[in-house]
């Protein structure tokens, strides 16, 4: 059976994220243990997460290795984006992809079912790499950790695989690829770099 939460008491809970502990009071059911996590626990939590951002933007960064083409092919289609560089245009397409197309089954599977692996392959298997660090803001950052620990891969893991999706639409030459790429992400990603 289900438990109802009915005897609720206020307790410190701690929270492990970055090596660091957050330690604040919130409601937890007596019976089951469940820690019911109020709105004030939530907002003393960004509070928090947003003075670590302050003080250490190392923890909110990714450190990927991405093939040189791969590098390459965002160079280029950052031309029509002058003073945007490709790491802040690799935020942008994490970002956009984790709320447009991953939060979307339908367009989600849509992207699998396009993806062109001849493309995707050769920017997944080139040995020719470089790295490159991509800073994120707290809330995304939150998100990647939970990604990360549902999927058990490494924020990084993630953040390659997502830019490595995005960037073969961008430079496939399948039209529907093509369209996926103008109807679902090229307004929020104008949108996203206006605002960089
Ligand atoms: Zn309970």
């Amino acid at each position: 059976m289900e438990c109802s939460h009915k005897n609720i008491l206020l307790k410190k809970v701690k929270k492990e994220i970055f090596d660091m502990s957050f330690e604040a009071k919130t409601s937890v059911c007596s019976d089951c243990g469940a820690y019911l996590r109020d709105n004030k626990y939530e907002q003393k939590y960004m509070h928090w997460l947003k003075g670590i951002y302050q003080e250490r933007r190392d923890k909110f960064q990714t450190q990927c290795h991405f093939s040189k083409n791969l590098i390459k092919c965002a160079q280029t289609y950052l031309e029509g984006y002058p003073g945007i560089s490709p790491t802040v245009f690799m935020r942008a397409l994490v970002t956009i992809y984790f709320s447009v197309v991953d939060s979307d089954k339908k367009k989600s599977a849509l992207l699998e079912s396009l993806l062109n692996s001849e493309i995707y392959d050769s920017f997944n298997n080139d040995k020719n790499r470089k790295k490159v660090n991509i800073q994120f803001k707290p809330k995304m950052m939150i998100e990647l950790i939970a990604v990360s620990e549902f999927l058990e891969l490494s924020p990084s893991a993630i953040v390659e695989e997502v830019v490595i999706k995005l960037m073969t639409v961008i430079t496939s030459q399948d039209k529907r690829l093509r369209e996926f790429w103008e109807n679902e992400i090229r307004g929020y990603l104008d949108m996203f770099l206006k605002t960089a």
